[in-house]
């Protein structure tokens, strides 16, 4: 069979791969010729795995001949964020200090993607360490927005959204600290998910903020990426931080209905600066949830406007710690020449492997964690994410889900942001907050302005996916903005 199945979701991939009609490794073979004929437009992979693609894909057909063993991602082709260890295949964090690290492991989501026999293509671009909005952060080249070469597709996990949006793989993996995976999903036209935290294992995810951490699906809908959840949640002995609350069936109850539920519109998310053409698509969207039979009702989240500054000294305290391993002297780049002593070596490394934005998150965490200055930041900043939870717990008492835009505006312009730190920071404005607070939140494409995508994202209760996904579901069971596909 020939055609369009590169576009097409999971869930119909997998009935063609069990009836029969395409093998893994055709599809495989068809969508690697179509990242070495297109990728180099928006250059979403930094590493193609093409021989362990082939050979997964071999396994899977296998796989599927015997009738055994056969999950919903068994001969799926995807893509991983390149700061998810993979053992064997470089994982560079998009920075020249790891360009040449291999791991010796590989994460337990990745095991388990194995595990479920999915075709690991390669792995995606990023800002440097997760550290930005639009990809522009990387060490190696800036990947740019499938629906508009001269716009970025957002960030940190640019790559991972601009290769489901361009169908360069079937689904990916992001990894969201503060938005990193709805935020480019919102840009790219791809829906996307950030679990609660530690409802998906952290081993082996190279760490940005330990604390705020969560890998997430990018995929083409809600179905699929219940599906991919679904594979890669779950406790794990390696990351004590995971719950041992069993995962549920997520892509069993998409088709409950929605009829009396209720939704909550924070009145804080929607503030002057908002383009016009994003307001009138979540506009719309409300208005879709109402004819569904949803109630609708205005929420406070008051603390809100403490989320941005909150979110980036506890970031930059955590990344500051996390980044001190790479000094040189344990993984990747290693600076030595002429160097008289060990704390050369050090210097040097750092000076010539971390990127501009990176030294600066390092310097500002440092400060705000040194003696003196901890208690006035650092501790203030955790006090106040406690208020942040508390301000999600008590909306989230009242209503069943929360509805808000993923960003204030759709894809900006390559450069455009790149020389004020501060006003990129600012798109991250309602996407940061979920990750003190834990909360789970799900991204998915709810119109165009301009011809831009417009995101929107459903936040729930602490470990309550299901009902993000069934919400989400019924939306793309009457919308088509999910199904549009980039000029590319
Ligand atoms: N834009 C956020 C930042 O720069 C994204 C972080 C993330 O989710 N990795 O911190």
């Amino acid at each position: 069979m020939t055609g369009q199945f590169h576009t097409l979701p999971i869930h119909q991939i997998h009935q063609l791969l069990i009836d029969k009609k395409i093998s893994s490794m055709e599809l495989t073979q068809a969508m690697l010729r179509r990242a070495y004929e297109i990728d180099p437009k928006i250059s979403s992979y930094v590493t193609i795995t093409d021989d362990l693609a082939l050979e997964q894909a071999r396994q899977a057909d296998d796989r599927i001949a015997s009738g055994e063993n056969i999950t919903p991602l068994t001969g799926i082709p995807f893509a991983l964020k390149d700061c998810i260890s993979t053992r064997g295949v470089r994982t560079t964090c998009s920075s020249k200090i790891l360009a040449e690290y291999v791991p010796q492991y590989s994460a337990t989501v990745v095991n388990k993607l194995a595990d479920a026999g999915a075709v690991l293509m390669g792995k995606t671009n990023m800002d440097e360490f997760g550290m930005g909005s639009s990809c522009e952060n990387s060490a190696f080249v800036d990947t740019r927005n499938p629906w508009d070469l001269e716009r970025v597709p957002g960030g940190s996990s640019g790559g991972s959204a601009a290769a489901v949006s361009a169908s360069l793989c079937s689904f990916s993996l992001g990894e969201d600290t503060g938005g990193s995976v709805r935020m480019p999903a919102g840009f790219c036209n791809v829906t996307g998910i950030k679990p609660t935290y530690g409802r998906v294992s952290r081993y082996g995810l190279i760490s940005l903020v330990s604390s705020f951490d969560c890998i997430g699906p990018m995929t083409r809908d809600v179905q699929d990426c219940a599906i991919v959840l679904e594979a890669i949640a779950g406790k794990d002995e390696r990351d004590s931080t995971t719950f041992n609350s069993p995962v549920p069936q997520y892509h069993q109850d998409l088709n409950k209905s929605v009829k009396g539920m209720t939704i909550g519109i924070p009145k804080e998310y929607f503030v002057s600066g908002m383009e016009a053409g994003v307001e009138s698509s979540i506009q719309e969207a409300i208005r879709t949830y109402e004819a569904l039979g949803m109630k609708v009702r205005e929420v406070s989240l008051p603390n809100t406007r403490y989320a941005l500054p909150v979110y980036y000294l506890l970031l930059m305290a955590e990344a500051s710690s996390n980044l001190a391993r790479f000094d040189g002297t344990r993984f990747g780049l290693s600076v030595s020449e002429n160097a008289r002593d060990v704390i050369d070596i050090y210097l040097q490394t750092r000076r010539e492997g971390f990127g501009d934005e990176v030294k600066r998150r390092i310097m500002l965490g440092a400060y705000a964690l040194s003696s003196g200055y901890y208690d006035a930041y650092y501790l203030k900043a955790q006090k106040v994410r406690t208020l942040l939870r508390r301000d999600f717990e008590t909306a989230l008492a009242s209503v069943d889900i929360l509805l808000a835009p993923t960003s204030p505006t759709t894809a900006f312009k390559l450069g455009e942001k790149t020389n004020d730190p501060l006003e990129m920071y600012l798109s991250d404005i309602y996407v940061v907050a979920t990750n003190p607070a834990g909360v789970p939140a799900l991204a998915l494409p709810c119109g165009f302005s301009k011809g831009m995508p417009v995101g929107m994202q459903l936040i729930g209760r602490h470990l309550d996916e299901q009902t993000l996904f069934q919400v989400g579901h019924a939306y793309q069971q009457v919308t088509d903005w999910h199904e549009q596909l980039p000029p590319i």
